[in-house]
């Protein structure tokens, strides 16, 4: 998608600190990190939420899963953990509408629950 930031990033017109890049995902470092370690893993086709993603797509999305899981681990966050997101529209606070996940650590993060 011509307007979309991470489809320049995948294209590399945008440029970006990539820890990761197979021919289907790519993962690289948030430019606003909210842990010590906060990357972001995408596929490279343009899915712009959850919410658009089809049964076409399951084994992208595995694939994708898969690789935040390597990413992580090369990250040095296999043992204590972190935490994967995926923010889906408005509500979630979701502000890059091509699907992400962040993944988080490299801290104790705050718990989830009240
Ligand atoms: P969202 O709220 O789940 O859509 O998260 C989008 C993330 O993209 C935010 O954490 C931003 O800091 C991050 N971000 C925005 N622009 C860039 C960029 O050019 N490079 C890397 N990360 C970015």
């Amino acid at each position: 998608m011509s307007d979309c930031l991470f489809c320049k990033i995948v294209q590399g017109t945008i440029p970006a600190r990539k820890v990761f890049e197979d021919e289907q995902v790519v993962a690289f470092h948030d430019i606003q990190p909210q842990a010590p370690v906060h990357l972001l893993v995408i596929p490279k086709k343009h899915i712009a939420t959850m919410n658009d993603c089809e049964a076409d797509d399951a084994a992208l999305l595995g694939h994708t899963l898969l690789a935040a899981q390597q990413v992580a681990r090369e990250a040095g966050l296999a043992d204590n953990g972190y935490r994967l997101v995926n923010n889906c529209g408005k509500d979630s606070g979701q502000l890059v509408f091509h699907i992400h996940w962040h993944i988080l650590g490299g801290e104790k993060l705050a718990g989830l629950n009240p």
